[in-house]
């Protein structure tokens, strides 16, 4: 039985907490949701007609601090950063007609002990955040979604908190890797950062001529 907000109670077959990173229904099935807070602040701006680059961009400037451009639709890119002002950490002149939106946040990398107590499960930011390097939220809030309602349609509820739990941890620990490379100070990660974006770079050449092949 569910206690609403409206002070009525009603019985329902599943709850699914969806409700962000505060979930109220994870904190009230007092499910933990154990990890850490990044001390700096990052922030984004979503803006119009940026005329250097249609492709992703990513750039570290001094030691710590990575600037990255996104294009996230027509004429439409997205700049985050791990510091307080994406626009103003990005090292070439932006000459932008529109700021759409400009926000700084905090960052929290965390994973509810379990997705499932009883019939009440979890998905999405209710149970996992991440920094924003990769861009992998909404995917694994979906792939969460996606697996909750097979189980839910097939009445297997069994095993969902395991299977994503482990899925996410996945996502979780590459994506920190790969944050700890971008941000990293010392000139053996900042090296390693360098081999990563050679890589990268090889990788596309490799995707672009395996096209050509097939
Ligand atoms: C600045 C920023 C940039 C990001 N960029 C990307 C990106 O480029 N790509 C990507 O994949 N991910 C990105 N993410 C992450 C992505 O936004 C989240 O992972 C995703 O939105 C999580 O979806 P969700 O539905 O689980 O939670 P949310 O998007 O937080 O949605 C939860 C919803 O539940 C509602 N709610 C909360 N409590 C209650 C309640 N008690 N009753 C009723 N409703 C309630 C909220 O109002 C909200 O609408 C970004 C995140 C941030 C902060």
């Amino acid at each position: 039985m569910a206690e609403l907000s409206i002070g009525e109670n009603e019985t329902f077959d599943y709850i699914v907490g969806a409700g962000g990173i505060h979930s109220a229904v994870r904190e009230c099935a007092n499910i933990a949701y154990p990890g850490f807070d990044l001390k700096e602040k990052w922030s984004i701006a979503d803006v119009e007609n940026w005329p250097y680059s249609k492709t992703f961009t990513l750039t570290q400037m001094k030691p710590g601090l990575v600037a990255v451009s996104v294009p996230i639709g027509e004429n439409r890119f997205r700049f985050v950063s791990s510091c307080e002002n994406a626009l103003e950490a990005f090292p070439l002149p932006l000459k932008i007609h529109k700021v759409r939106r400009e926000g700084v946040f905090k960052i929290s990398v965390r994973q509810a002990e379990s997705f499932s107590k009883g019939r009440i499960h979890l998905v999405g930011d209710a149970a996992h955040c991440r920094t924003p390097v990769g861009g992998r939220g909404m995917n694994q809030g979906i792939a969460d979604a996606v697996e909750l309602a097979k189980r839910m349609a097939g009445n297997q509820m069994d095993g969902y908190s395991e299977f994503r739990h482990r899925e996410d941890k996945k996502v979780i620990a590459i994506i920190e890797c790969g944050r700890k490379i971008v941000t990293a100070k010392t000139l053996v990660a900042r090296m390693e950062f360098n081999t990563v974006l050679a890589a990268a770079k090889y990788y596309h050449l490799l995707r672009e001529d395996s096209a050509g092949l097939l």
